[in-house]
């Protein structure tokens, strides 16, 4: 049974993310999306909200699991018997800090293998981030992330 783990923060899930886990799952039996708990960075949504907005949009997809971690990545994949960690690659901007990161992960635990997968054509523009920006811009998002996260994006800017 091939098992991986796809982290990041997923604040909000965009097309890219679908994208990444729709390929990873041809490439495993059963993927892990997990939202990490530690990262430094200002979120518009909470973890549930996050894990949420995953969950239903793969609500079919039985190989699929989310959850939430806090530590280290190597230490969550392998109490979940993961072999490998998948992330996706846009342009260079993502290269280098992907790179240090698949070294240092290797050099934790080498049994771990971290896959990357390059970013959909449709998709290499696209980030959470920019994504927020344009939420609070008022522009549409449609094609950009899923219609349930576009409703959730919506209503988050009309409450702030
Ligand atoms: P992080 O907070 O670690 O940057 P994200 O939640 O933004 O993580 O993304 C998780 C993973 O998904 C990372 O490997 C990131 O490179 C990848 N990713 C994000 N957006 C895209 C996209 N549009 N296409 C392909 N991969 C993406």
């Amino acid at each position: 049974m091939r098992r991986a783990v796809y982290p990041g923060s997923f604040d909000p899930m965009t097309n890219g993310h679908v994208n990444i886990i729709e390929r990873a799952l041809e490439q495993c039996d059963h993927l892990i999306v997990a939202v990490a708990r530690n990262i430094s960075k200002t979120a518009m949504f909470s973890f549930d909200e996050r894990l949420e907005m995953i969950r239903e949009h793969f609500v079919d997809e039985p190989r699929l699991s989310v959850a939430s971690f806090e530590g280290l990545l190597v230490d969550f994949a392998a109490n979940n018997n993961c072999q490998a960690v998948i992330r996706g690659l846009r342009a260079i901007a993502d290269f280098e800090y992907e790179y240090q990161m698949a070294n240092m992960n290797r050099k934790l635990n080498p049994n771990i293998e971290t896959i990357f997968l390059m970013a959909d054509p449709n998709n290499f523009y696209v980030s959470s981030r920019l994504v927020k920006e344009v939420a609070i811009l008022g522009g549409d998002l449609h094609g950009v992330v899923p219609d349930a996260v576009r409703d959730r994006l919506v209503q988050k800017v009309q409450s702030r």
